[in-house]
């Protein structure tokens, strides 16, 4: 008798019900609040009000948690060299990037930083959802968001290792949510640099699943005449079978 290889299961999978209602609120929610759709749904937050209160490191974590979950833990993404113009191919690590927003998150209070110097102090808070939309009606919005975020004393004479302190203690808070990822680029050798906004690639990743869904429902309605509810209660196995014959026939 000899081992047959088997097709691995996926590490997680998760349901075609939860990715059709992820992809749902998502989609009907604007691009500043999805953070705080992913940590109601993921049950983090009582409700969406609640969520954007929360701070957005929050947001961005329970994204990739989502994101580590349907895609495993690594992420192809690309990058363009700004210099060159190459597209580089960058493999996302996303458990080093939760890692490293853990031991951030470790270090220090999540919700609030103090820069102390001789005669004063900054407190600056974690900005959350609400903050970001409040900011994204402001003519500037990234000077209000530091401004709603950072509290300064009356008439404060500071310096630049002040403002420094200030501005570093707030990309602390800001954490996952301000995540970039790294590479040289093979063509001219520079530093390639981007932001990584989890939000943005799991809203991408849901979006992708939830239309291959559909695709595969409306295929099984179309060619049997079932409901949407009866296609999606098959396990995916089923559902695979039904559609290589249904493929087949066609
Ligand atoms: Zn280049």
């Amino acid at each position: 008798m000899r081992a047959r290889a088997v097709e691995a299961a996926p590490r997680h999978v998760t349901s075609a019900h939860a990715t059709l209602t992820l992809w749902e609120a998502l989609a009907s929610t604007v691009p500043a609040a999805r953070g705080a759709v992913v940590l109601t749904v993921r049950g983090a937050a009582e409700d969406v009000a609640a969520a954007c209160d929360a701070p957005l490191a929050a947001s961005a974590a329970a994204a990739l948690d989502e994101l580590c979950e349907r895609t495993g833990p690594t992420l192809a993404t690309v990058l363009e060299c700004t210099a060159c113009g190459q597209v580089l191919d960058v493999p996302l690590d996303l458990e080093a990037l939760a890692s490293s927003a853990q031991t951030a998150h470790d270090e220090g209070d999540p919700l609030e930083r103090r820069v102390v110097w001789e005669s004063g102090e900054v407190v600056v808070r974690a900005p959350t959802t609400s903050d970001v939309l409040d900011a994204l009606t402001a003519p500037d919005p990234a000077r209000h968001l530091r401004e709603r975020c950072e509290t300064w004393p009356p008439g404060a004479d500071t310096t630049a290792d002040v403002r420094a302190r200030v501005a570093r203690a707030a990309d602390d808070l800001t954490g996952l949510a301000g995540a970039t990822v790294r590479s040289s680029c093979p063509g001219c050798g520079r530093d390639v640099s981007a932001d990584v906004d989890v939000v943005d690639l799991l809203t991408e990743r849901v979006t992708e699943q939830a239309r291959a869904l559909l695709i595969e429902i409306a295929e099984l309605a179309a060619a049997y005449g079932w409901s949407q509810e009866s296609v999606l209660a098959m396990s995916p196995v089923r559902r695979r079978a039904y559609l290589d014959l249904v493929r087949t026939e066609w």
